[in-house]
């Protein structure tokens, strides 16, 4: 079934967001791509998600989210340029605010009856299939996200003070209404057929997990890590030296930026030590961008 959730008219707009349901009755799983509306590459996972499914006898329901933040989507746009707000920071929203607020308002109501929500994102480094918990760790949430067979898990604690923004998330706040949830980081960039199988992969096995179909059954043990970015202090052309999943000391060069005005080289060394779970493409780079993430790994959580 398709339909459309009417939110509210911003001047006489009339904004909506579509809904793609597959099956009846419970358990319901929600997938939720375009919170972000320049992260487009969710949609290659959505259409082979959807492709695999229709196959497939249900045993619930599953809803598809493809365009969670329209008026973002439709500049290419991280937020829409209405409010300038970023969706994924203002949950739960507010069905009096201004338009983002009511879309995350709107969101939250229609997602309130699923077993288990999993937002897609894409990443503009270099991310290898990537799962995130945001503030919690306990077992239904981690069971899923191995069902999901993720290269890495990143694991959000926002009472820290460099991840206090993601406090408000659609994920801190399905987690404060105890709606098992997590989120997926895919390649933005350059993402090759079998990352988007990949990822299509993890989350028919995720349907399995519920019992929604047929058990897929992947089993890896899941890497686990407490994140930390790092941002560009110079401009010019990033040349990336390492690669995601590298190991760094601190101090090791991960790459280099040229000046382009000059094309001298400047080191990028790492300022920890670490895995390198993400690291920027071979582009351009301003000051304040984030370049590279490092990983404590974190077993036994
Ligand atoms: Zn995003």
């Amino acid at each position: 079934m398709i339909r459309r959730k009417k939110i509210s008219k911003i001047g006489t707009v009339e904004v909506g967001l579509p809904i793609i349901e597959f099956g009846e009755g419970k358990p319901v799983l929600s997938i939720v791509a375009g919170v972000h509306g320049d992260e487009t590459k969710p949609l290659l996972v959505l259409k082979r998600f959807i492709e695999e499914i229709q196959k497939q006898e249900i045993n619930g329901k599953i809803k598809i989210f493809s365009d969670a933040n329209p008026l973002a989507k439709i500049y290419n746009k991280r937020f829409n340029v209405i409010d300038f707000v970023d969706l994924n920071r203002i949950f739960p929203g507010d069905n009096q605010g201004s338009i983002s607020q009511r879309v995350a308002e709107a969101l939250l109501a229609e997602l309130d009856d699923s077993a288990l929500v999993i937002d897609l994102h894409s990443y503009h480094m270099q991310t290898p299939l990537m799962a995130i918990a945001v503030n919690t760790t306990d077992e239904k949430t981690m069971s899923m996200i191995k069902a999901s067979n993720p290269k890495q898990v990143w694991l959000i604690n926002s009472v820290n003070e460099n991840e206090y923004k993601f406090g408000r998330s659609l994920g801190a706040e399905l987690n404060k209404r105890k709606i098992t949830n997590f989120a997926v980081e895919i390649n933005q960039r350059n993402i090759s057929q079998d990352e988007i199988e990949d990822c299509v992969k993890g989350l028919i096995n995720v349907c399995g997990e519920l019992g929604l179909l047929k058990n897929h059954k992947i089993e890896n043990d899941l890497r686990m890590f407490e994140r930390t970015v790092f941002t560009t202090t110079t401009n010019g052309l990033f040349i990336p030296l390492k690669k995601p999943f590298d190991y760094v000391k601190k101090g090791d060069k991960v790459g280099s930026i040229y000046d382009i005005e000059t094309f001298q080289e400047i080191d990028v060394l790492a300022e920890s030590e670490g895995v390198l779970m993400q690291i920027a493409w071979n582009d351009m780079v301003l000051i304040g961008e984030e370049i590279y993430a490092i990983g404590k790994e974190k077993n036994g959580v």
